[in-house]
Formats: C-alpha cells, structure tokens, sequence
C-alpha cells in the first residue's frame, strides 16, 4: 500500500512539476525561480514522509493542532512546516513551537503576539531560531478570509522586519473567488514590488494553488501551493 501511495505521489509530482515548468517558460521566466510547497493539510503524516524521499523538505499545514501532531509524529525526519492557516492570536505561542514559516501574519497586533511567542518558545528551548514570516495580502480587502488590506502593508512590513525574532520574506496571497485570479496577482505583485524599495529580503511572493497556479507564475510568483493536484482530493472538511 505504501509502495501504490508512493508510485501515486510520484506521479503527480512530476505532473506537477511539469505545469510549474511549463508556466515559467510560457512567462519567461528560469523554471528554478518557482518552488513548489506542497500543502499537506487533511493528509497523514506517512505522505510527507513519502513526498519527503521524493525530495521534497517544505510542506504547508493550515491547522495548529493537526501539524503540531504530525511534527511530533515524524520526529527526527523534521521538514520546514508553513503555517498557512489563519491564526488566532491566542494561537501564536502552539505554533512558534513546530512552524519554519508563517504565511498569514495579517495585522500588526498578529506580528506582536508572534514575536513574544518566539521569544518564549526561544527561552523555553522549543524552536532554535526566529520565525519567517510573510505577511499575508488581501487585495479585495474583505476581512472575512484574513489578510491584511494592500495600504496597511507598509506598516505592517516595518513591524515584524523591527523585531528580532521575525525575519520577513515577502507577502502571500489566494486569490479572491469573486476575481479573476490574472488581476487578483497582478496586484499583489505590485504591492509586493513596493515593499522591496525597503526591505530587500523580502523577495518571496507565495501566490497560485491548484486551480490557478499558472497565473500567479505569470506575475512572478516565487511559491506555489499545491494540495488537491499533488494530494488528491481532501475528503475532510478542512477547507
Ligand atoms: C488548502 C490551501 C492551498 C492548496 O489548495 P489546493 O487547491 O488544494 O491546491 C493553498 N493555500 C492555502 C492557503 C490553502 O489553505
């Protein structure tokens, strides 16, 4: 069974590979310019361990309590996780404790609770180093799915690039349902572009999923997040 779950994974690796590597000639871009984070959510541990020995290291989880368990679950193995679920404030200090990254830092109160988290973490012996973190853009602005509106992002960047245990990498986004996933990334990579003038290390635009993943390839994504054509599809109802 884990040798047909391997075979699976394998397979639409590669497929997925070549989609990404397709995008990024049709754009005119260098194929390594894109990396792909496969999102794990809803799957067990045993496929990371499996998506692992096909060499993968990075992997995106949206639920605290379900990748603190599957962190714990894989032990020495210890890929990168990416929080890319929304967090409560209240929720900082669990996941200080097993994420690489955080994609959805949205307000500067959310920057702040992460920042005491890793200290604490730090000094409690729980991680090593201090957190990556993207800030999280909303290019409609609608406050129900999380991200923080474009105009706020400037100050937003000042607050975690400010803080020592946050190193800032650059912005993440999904693109709204309601737009047309071309112009939801064109926008992004604008605003994206601005905050480099300030803060040169934080290059990385993590845009595109299954559905959409060429688009955000075409304006300059840099990280694409890949569940339903690596995985299969979440029977589970985690979104
Ligand atoms: C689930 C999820 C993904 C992956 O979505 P697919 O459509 O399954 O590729 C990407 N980004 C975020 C924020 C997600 O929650």
């Amino acid at each position: 069974m884990t040798d047909d779950r391997r075979a699976e994974l394998a397979e639409a690796l590669a497929g997925v590979r070549a989609r990404i590597d397709a995008a990024c000639v049709a754009a005119g871009r260098a194929p390594g310019e894109v990396r792909l984070l496969p999102v794990t959510k809803t799957f067990p541990a045993s496929d990371i361990a499996l998506l692992a020995e096909l060499g993968m290291t990075e992997f995106g989880e949206n639920r605290d309590q379900e990748a603190r368990a599957k962190a714990e679950e894989l032990g020495a193995l210890a890929p990168r996780l990416h929080m890319i679920g929304n967090v409560q404030r209240n929720k900082a200090r669990s996941v200080a404790r097993w994420a690489s990254v955080v994609q959805t830092v949205d307000s500067p109160r959310l920057a702040e609770a992460f920042a005491k988290a890793v200290a604490a973490a730090r000094e409690a012996g729980e991680r090593d180093g201090p957190l990556e973190v993207l800030l999280q853009a909303s290019i409609d602005g609608d406050p129900a799915r999380g991200g923080s509106p474009l105009p706020e992002l400037p100050a937003l960047a000042d607050r975690v690039a400010r803080s020592e245990q946050l190193i800032l990498r650059g912005v993440m986004t999904v693109a709204p349902r309601s737009w047309e996933p071309e112009r939801a990334f064109a926008a992004v990579a604008e605003a994206a572009a601005k905050l480099l003038v300030d803060h040169p290390n934080g290059v990385e635009i993590s845009a595109g999923m299954s559905q959409d993943l060429e688009a955000a390839i075409v304006h300059g994504s840099t990280l694409v997040r890949v569940g339903t054509s690596l995985l299969g599809g979440r029977r589970l109802a985690s979104q």
